[in-house]
């Protein structure tokens, strides 16, 4: 338990904010809201406001027109300044904010000129760094003791731009000496989806990666808790956009909700368990627009363990199928299939064999935070030199998750009956207890999911 307050045994909450919570100076006051009413909420992590982190990605594209690169510049300082107008006292961050701008503008005008991934990522930085000062200035105009707090101090990665690897113990040491002594004075805000590495440089965790950023924090802080105020008042059992009947779930497991993140619901960054489930820190996902409306809590231990608890899908699927006549009765072809895989830092999803075929999928997730896809053409060749390769793509995956799936009989009829008028491309069932995942044509995937929902939930 953290003991920040005087040494007195308390609990702490991490709190992050999404994109959309801090589109603009409204939704900012109803996160203040939130925060204010729970005194346990030391720390606070922001995403960039809603838009700013794709403005920002446009601008680390290769030969941006000189005109755009202004306009798009100009979007971007529209949305900041249009919250910091909405202050009481918009003096206070002024100067910050514009310090900030002109940054965007010198590092997008240098890739011009010299595109590297070092200022890619710290031009991508800047959305956070524009929302956590607009963001501790809300807190403070209601009254609060906050400050914005640099995460690169205590975020330590590697240098991996684009996707960085966090470093969980110099993280958790680094916390404790500059982050934990202002917390018991004061709520601090700072920012997802940027670290720095050792040598101070900016370093970003991929998109989406603020919900992580919040678990790692809430890791290295032993925090009791970390919420996830989103647009959506939880995790549902399924997309409701696809299905209006999907209803939400009040509790759900550690184990059935990484799978969920995996495969496709779009809440909560899928890198996000990981920490919780190292410290036990349950996790809360609510709408920052609706808190009222309660939302799901995730935790290591649930009463209610249903066979199924959700669909989820996955659209931008990619099928990489290796053949190859030397897989008959030999060994390391796998091995040596993974190991340049790894060499390319891909992750595989899917996996089925045959005896001279390996199918595996691969997910746009796994692409970095400027969104450089992951099939590059030193891969492709590099496995063309052992194998036969064939790359599909407009692939969805659909999972359905719940518990005991493969030891429950008549899971399997009771899906592929539903599965029956649609091509199904590839099946895997069985490594996990806790899902059944088929790969079907992405034009078909919300007939799929609208059905299994109909049949299993409804
Ligand atoms: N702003 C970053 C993004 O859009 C990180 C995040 O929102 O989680 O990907
Ligand atoms: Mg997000």
């Amino acid at each position: 338990m953290s003991a920040f307050r005087g040494g007195s045994v308390m609990s702490l909450i991490v709190a992050k904010f999404g994109g959309t919570s801090l589109a603009d100076y409204a939704a900012m006051s109803r996160c203040a809201d939130i925060i204010l009413a729970n005194p346990d909420t030391r720390v606070v992590v922001v995403s960039a406001s809603s838009g700013v982190t794709n403005l920002l990605v446009e601008l680390t594209h290769k030969n941006i027109a000189e005109e755009r690169r202004i306009q798009l510049i100009k979007q971007i300082a529209h949305i900041q300044f249009k919250i910091l107008d909405s202050l009481g006292n918009p003096q206070e961050v002024a100067a910050r904010l514009d310090s900030v701008l002109s940054r965007i503008s010198v590092l997008s005008e240098e890739l011009g000129q010299n595109r590297n991934k070092p200022s890619m990522d710290e031009l991508l930085a800047q959305g956070e760094q524009c929302s956590s000062a607009l963001f501790a200035a809300v807190l403070r105009e209601k009254g609060e003791a906050a400050s914005a707090f640099d995460v690169r101090q205590v975020m330590r990665t590697d240098s991996h731009f684009g996707r960085a690897e966090p470093q969980i113990e110099t993280i958790s040491q680094l916390t404790a000496e500059f982050l934990v002594p202002l917390l018991s004075s004061q709520r601090i805000v700072t920012q997802g989806f940027i670290g720095a590495d050792d040598t101070g440089a900016t370093t970003t965790l991929g998109r989406g990666g603020s919900d992580y950023s919040a678990a790692l924090l809430a890791e290295a802080l032993k925090a009791t808790a970390v919420e996830i105020w989103t647009d959506v008042a939880g995790i549902y059992t399924t997309d409701p956009r696809i299905a209006p009947k999907a209803s939400p779930i009040a509790e759900i497991s550690f184990n059935e909700a990484a799978e969920m993140a995996t495969f496709g619901a779009k809440v909560l960054h899928p890198a996000t368990i990981l920490p919780a489930v190292r410290q036990k820190i349950q996790v809360f996902v609510g709408s920052s627009r609706e808190p009222e409306l309660g939302g799901t809590w995730i935790r290591h231990q649930v009463e209610d363990t249903p066979v199924y608890r959700a669909v989820t899908v996955r659209r931008d699927q990619t099928l990489l199928n290796l053949h190859s006549l030397q897989m008959l009765h030999a060994q390391g072809f796998l091995a040596e299939t993974f190991a340049t895989l790894a060499r390319h830092k891909i992750s595989v999803d899917l996996i089925t064999t045959s005896e001279v075929n390996v199918s595996l999928t691969l997910d746009k997730t796994g692409s970095d935070s400027g969104g450089n896809g992951l099939l590059s053409e030193s891969l492709l060749q590099e496995l063309s030199q052992h194998c036969h390769v064939r790359v599909e793509e407009g692939l969805a995956l659909v999972a359905i998750v719940g518990n005991k799936i493969a030891s429950t009989p008549g899971v399997c009829r009771r899906v592929f009956e539903v599965l029956e008028p649609h091509n199904v491309r590839m099946i895997c069932q069985g490594a996990s207890p806790h899902n059944l995942c088929v790969l079907v044509a992405e034009s078909e995937a919300a007939l799929v999911v609208r059905a299994l929902h109909q049949n299993l939930f409804e």
